[in-house]
């Protein structure tokens, strides 16, 4: 393999970490509030129409305004990309491989400010704000480790006739819109569009509505690596008008999203009709644990508190919904419960907070919703209650990690909540498990606890979910990083069969051609 991956975060000495992260934390507070543009063919795009920014922890807090692109600039912003592709198209594969590997060390090298503005963006404590950048950073070195390894994807092919000469030639498809969701807005936005633009793409940026400071910088890193003007625009703005009004386009060649299961179906739809176009969708989770008779308990209750309460609950591969042995089920709320009571919600800007907050007002009716459901229908260990904090963290949107026991059957063991929320029901033998686990529409991320070799084997047959863990404390259901876990979403959680994080992922923004030449 040709590619190198650094895990610079791994390496790193924390208290280092921390006391930088501190510093520049003031610096970028001190320019809170400031105007941002779209950026359109490499200029700055002011329409005078501002979305603001707020911090989670802190909505009064302005973090930034940034000028929105109206649905009536769509058809400008895909014009400039198909221009601007004609000549990336054509550019060797080894230039784009190199600017997307200035790209990543840029990435790197900011890595501070972007982890800065993330954790007061979307309310991730520090580590995993560092976490997504540099995660960031190495899925573009990956990605460009598949170009390398492929030599450009020009594969010869074999003679009929040995005056004839083929070759299978993988090349790009035109304009992508990437379309980004809130709760990783550095990795998997820069993912994304590095896997669209290593394949000679021209790639429209469309972050979350909740994170365009991110994409800013991201942007900021991506230009400044040396990608031509046009070849990367970000555009700001709300889903149901501007991303509906991009995905509309008739002269995009492809999409690329990850989000709801709701809004991708709603694109998907969008794009049957027309032409025939890729549509690579990577959606949510309704992630299971399974804890067998024989499970380590201690180790089972660590990875499935990290799992569930990690990043508050607000991520696709969060645990939702645990099976645990009925002969361990007592024993096991009384731990779950106890981790739970102990978990430090807070300003996620502090070193010592575990759990920051959710993401927005809606995620806190929908939180709400969740428990009066689970007061009624089941029982509410640990947490329910909406957790007001004082000063200037007083109208957060903070909430407890959430145990409930409820019935498999229930909605809320079947829907995606996105929210420090995790429902736990028994069960009588594995066959009973690896069903239950089973029985639902999603099937991303799925983990085992249990001694027995056969049980995890079993396991790791029959679960039909992309990604599989077995005794893992650092992470029941949780955890990729480029190169080791590809993340393919299974069923609903997923279209396209190939994951971000894995060996094919570059290849998918690309089509085939075969050239013979005689
Ligand atoms: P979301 O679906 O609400 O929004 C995602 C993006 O779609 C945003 O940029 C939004 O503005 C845009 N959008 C919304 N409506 C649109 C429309 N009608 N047309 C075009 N674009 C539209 O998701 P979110 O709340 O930002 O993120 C959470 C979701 O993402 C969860 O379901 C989570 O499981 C999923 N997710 C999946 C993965 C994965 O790898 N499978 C990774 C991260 C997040």
């Amino acid at each position: 393999m040709t590619f190198r991956i650094t895990y610079s975060m791994l390496d790193a000495d924390l208290s280092v970490l921390h006391s930088q992260f501190d510093q520049t934390l003031s610096t970028v507070r001190a320019g809170l509030g400031a105007e941002y543009p779209s950026w359109i063919a490499g200029a700055a795009y002011r329409s005078g129409d501002l979305l603001e920014s707020r911090n989670p922890a802190s909505p009064r807090e302005l973090l930034g305004r940034f000028h929105r692109t109206p649905a009536s600039e769509v058809d400008r912003v895909v014009r400039v990309a198909r221009e601007a592709q004609r000549a990336w198209g054509a550019t060797s594969w080894e230039e784009r491989v190199r600017i997307l590997r200035r790209a990543a060390a840029l990435i790197s090298e900011r890595r501070m400010e972007l982890a800065a503005r993330m954790t007061l963006e979307v309310g991730k404590n520090r580590l995993e704000s560092l976490g997504d950048v540099e995660e960031a950073a190495d899925l573009l070195r990956y990605y460009a480790g598949q170009l390398e390894e492929a030599q450009g994807f020009v594969k010869p092919m074999a003679r009929l006739s040995p005056n004839e000469d083929t070759r299978n030639v993988l090349r790009p498809y035109g304009v992508f819109a990437v379309i980004a969701p809130f709760n990783f807005p550095v990795a998997l936005a820069a993912g994304m569009s590095a896997g669209a633009l290593l394949g000679g793409n021209a790639v429209i940026l469309k972050p979350s509505e909740e994170t365009p400071w991110c994409a800013e910088g991201l942007y900021h890193a991506f230009v400044d690596a040396g990608l031509p003007p046009g070849v990367f625009q970000v555009v700001h703005g709300e889903g149901e008008t501007l991303g509906a009004a991009l995905v509309r386009h008739p002269n995009l060649d492809g999409v690329t999203f990850t989000g709801s299961k709701a809004v991708g179906m709603a694109i998907h739809q969008q794009l049957s009709t027309g032409r025939a176009r890729p549509c690579l969708l990577e959606l949510g989770g309704k992630n299971p644990a399974i804890i067998c008779r024989d499970a380590d308990l201690e180790m089972a209750v660590e990875g499935c508190y990290r799992s569930a309460f990690g990043l508050s609950g607000q991520k696709c591969s969060a645990l939702s919904r645990i099976y645990v042995h009925e002969t361990l089920r007592q024993e096991f709320l009384t731990r779950l419960t106890e981790k739970a009571r102990g978990v430090t919600v807070g300003d996620p800007s502090l070193a010592s907070v575990f759990m920051g907050p959710v993401i927005n007002k809606a995620s806190v009716q929908r939180f709400e919703r969740a428990v009066a459901a689970a007061r009624s229908d089941g029982t509410v260990h640990a947490g329910g209650e909406r957790l007001r904090r004082e000063g200037a963290l007083a109208e957060g949107y903070f909430v407890a990690p959430t145990v409930v026991e409820l019935a498999h059957g229930h909605r809320l063991m079947r829907e995606e909540l996105f929210l420090p929320f995790v429902g736990v029901t028994g069960f009588d033998t594995l066959e009973e498990a690896l069903i239950l686990a089973n029985d639902g529409e999603y099937g991303l991320t799925a983990g085992i606890f249990s001694r027995k070799p056969s049980d995890v084997e079993s396991f790791m047959d029959r679960v039909e979910a992309g990604v599989l863990y077995a005794n893992r404390r650092t992470g029941a259901t949780t955890g990729a990083w480029p190169g080791v876990q590809s993340f393919c979403g299974w069923k609903s959680s997923g279209s396209t069969g190939k994951g971000g994080c894995g060996p094919y992922y570059v290849a998918q923004f690309m089509r085939e051609q075969s050239q013979t030449r005689m």
